[in-house]
Parts: structure tokens; C-alpha cells; sequence
């Protein structure tokens, strides 16, 4: 039996013609900068964003960690959302690496207003913190895949501007943000001095993230990522599944959120489902009935060969990806709408 599995759009394996397009990749020892597919890529990306730099990283972990090393000095504050992923989902790392506390905003979705930045910048004085970098998430992961209103970005950005502090995406999940808004690539390189993006995720590679900014912030980058460890020879191979991916698959992501939308409309019918977040991309975050119990219940889908996760906090996640295909689809809502608890 196949497992359809919506635990996280990471699940993906590569596709036959991802693999032929990695096994005819020409690569080179990339810590000599000699591999030219990874240089392909990189450039590509830049020039996508209208950035000066992009580098190519093994995880969106390592490409968000670089950007708060670039950005702040020990002892300094990045503000950001209570369900960011940096402060939430990578190991404290932003105070292990960069010896920095986080400014949680209490935002709706993963999302916060350019007021709420402006009362979570410390004042000028010895004994605070020093506020250096406002970092948000686009989409937001834990905020249910939520895309913010490009407008409420540009505010924060001047809010940046006006207090000198550096402005950073967690665009784990960019493209999908871009296709549901109908954003360009270039908006963003525009607004943000750093940004990180995902090619493991909706894009439905096996590896690998990239890092872009101007060269004045990057200068830094390569030495840092090889501080992380990050430093990779022949990553040509991963960067041509990256490659792949940008030509054939971001379009589609479209269909992913269409099944999502269907899925929670599918969950929201039930009556054991107190409620379903809003959905506009390809994440369905729900809640169910006090009475209903949530390890039964993920329990009694996987008996139906759904795979789901727990977010903690009574909340269940569904991702929909390039491996849930059609078929899956409709096997899935059949189980959501017969499983009894
Ligand atoms: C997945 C993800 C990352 C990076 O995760 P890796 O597993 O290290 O690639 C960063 N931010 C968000 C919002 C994510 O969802």
C-alpha cells in the first residue's frame, strides 16, 4: 500500500527526469568555486532577485543561520514572530552561532504590522540589547502558510530604514508566496537585504537552499557557511536538481494549493474539526473537537494510509507536495471524510 504522506512538502523524492538532469551535470570542486553548475545557479537565482550575490547552501538552517551571523554582533537582538522558524525550528542556533536573543512579536499567522516593529526596537541605551535585524517568513510555516501583504513589508522596510537595521526573509517557501500573489522575484530582491529560499521543499529537490543579498552583506557568507561546515565539492549535482526545479517546477505549485484549499474543505465539513485556519498556499493547519483525541486520530489516518503531523498545541498539519498526486487527492479526502473517533 502507498503511504500518502502530508506530513511536510520535504517528503519528496526526485523525479526521473530531476535524476537525469543531476546525472549530466557538470560539476567541479566548488571550495575552489570551480563547479560550474553550482556558479550556474547562483547566478541565475542573483540575477532572478536582482541581487548582487546568491550561495548555494546545504540547508535553509545553515543559509538563515549565515544571514544572522552577516547581520548582528553577539549580544544584539533580531526581532521576528513568536512562530518563526528561526527562534522555533533550528536548534537555538541563533544564539549558539551568532550569540543573539530573539524580540518575539505575538503576531497573527506568523505575521506582524510595521507598528508592532516599531514598539519591539530597544531604545538607544547601554543597558538594552541592540535591536540589529527584523527577520520575517514568507510564507510562514507554523502561521499555516500564510503570504503577507506585500504593502505591510514595504512599511517595515522603511521602519528598517529609518532605524538602520537589516531586513531578512525566511523565503523557505517563497515561490510558493510568489505564485499564489503573483509577486515577482525582483519585489523582493528590492525590499530585503538577505534572503534565504528553499529548493527542498515545493520544489521537490533532494537538497538545497540559497542565500542572496548584495555584495556588501555577502562578503562574509562563504566564510561563514565554511565555518558551518557547510562547504560542499561537487555540489553541481544538487545545484542542476535546483535548476531543474526553477524550470519546471514552480508553476505548478499552483495545483498544490488547490488541493490544499480542497482539503481543508474537506476537514472543515466534519464534525469532529472545531476549526481549519485559513488556507492560501499549500499548508492545512487544524484543530479538532476538545473531545476528539488527536494521537487516535492521526492514528486512525495512518490506518488509512495518510501520513499527518502534530504541531503541538492541539494543532495537525497537512502539506500538499509535487509527490501527492491526483489519485492520492481523492483517497485522502475520502479517509478525512469516514475516519470516526
Ligand atoms: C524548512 C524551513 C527552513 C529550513 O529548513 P531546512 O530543513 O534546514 O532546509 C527555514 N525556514 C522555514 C520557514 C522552513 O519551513
Amino acid at each position: 500500500m502507498v503511504m500518502i504522506d502530508l506530513r511536510s512538502d520535504t517528503v519528496t523524492k526526485p523525479s526521473k527526469n530531476m535524476l537525469k538532469a543531476m546525472m549530466h551535470a557538470e560539476v567541479g570542486d566548488d571550495v575552489f568555486r570551480e563547479d560550474i553548475t553550482v556558479n550556474q545557479l547562483e547566478s541565475r537565482v542573483a540575477d532572478m532577485f536582482g541581487k548582487e550575490q546568491a550561495l548555494f547552501f546545504p540547508s535553509g538552517t545553515m543559509a538563515n543561520q549565515t544571514a544572522i551571523k552577516l547581520h548582528t554582533n553577539p549580544g544584539e537582538q533580531v526581532i521576528c514572530d513568536k512562530y518563526a522558524h528561526i527562534y522555533n525550528y533550528e536548534s537555538g542556533g541563533a544564539s549558539f552561532n551568532s550569540g543573539v536573543s530573539c524580540h518575539l512579536i505575538d503576531g497573527e499567522h506568523g505575521m506582524f504590522t510595521a507598528d508592532d516593529v516599531k514598539k519591539a526596537i530597544n531604545p538607544d541605551a547601554y543597558y538594552y540589547s541592540k535591536t540589529s535585524l527584523v527577520e520575517i517568513e514568507n510564507t510562514t510555516n507554523k502561521g499555516g502558510g500564510a503570504c503577507w501583504d506585500f504593502n505591510e513589508i514595504l512599511k517595515i522596510k522603511q521602519v528598517c530604514k529609518d532605524n538602520n537595521l537589516g531586513f531578512h526573509l525566511d523565503g523557505a517557501r517563497l515561490w510558493n508566496a510568489l505564485v499564489a500573489k503573483n509577486e515577482t522575484t525582483k519585489q523582493y530582491g528590492d525590499v530585503f537585504d538577505t534572503i534565504s529560499i528553499c529548493f527542498s521543499k515545493g520544489l521537490g529537490c533532494p537538497v538545497g537552499s540559497i542565500l542572496l543579498g548584495d555584495s556588501k552583506i555577502m562578503e562574509d557568507a562563504i566564510r561563514i557557511r565554511k565555518i558551518f561546515g557547510g562547504n560542499m565539492r561537487q555540489a553541481g549535482y544538487l545545484a542542476a536538481a535546483a535548476l531543474y526545479a526553477l524550470d519546471n517546477n514552480v508553476k505548478r505549485l499552483l495545483e498544490d494549493h488547490k488541493r490544499a484549499k480542497e482539503l481543508g474543505e474537506a476537514l472543515a465539513s466534519m464534525s469532529i474539526i472545531k476549526q481549519v485556519e485559513p488556507i492560501e498556499t499549500n499548508i492545512v493547519i487544524f484543530e479538532l473537537n476538545e473531545d476528539v483525541d488527536e494521537s487516535q486520530f492521526t492514528k486512525k489516518l495512518k490506518d488509512k494510509n495518510v501520513l499527518i503531523i502534530s504541531m503541538g498545541g492541539g494543532k495537525l498539519r497537512m502539506v500538499t507536495h509535487l509527490d501527492y498526486s491526483n489519485e492520492m487527492h481523492e483517497k485522502c479526502i475520502r479517509a478525512i471524510k469516514t475516519i470516526e473517533c
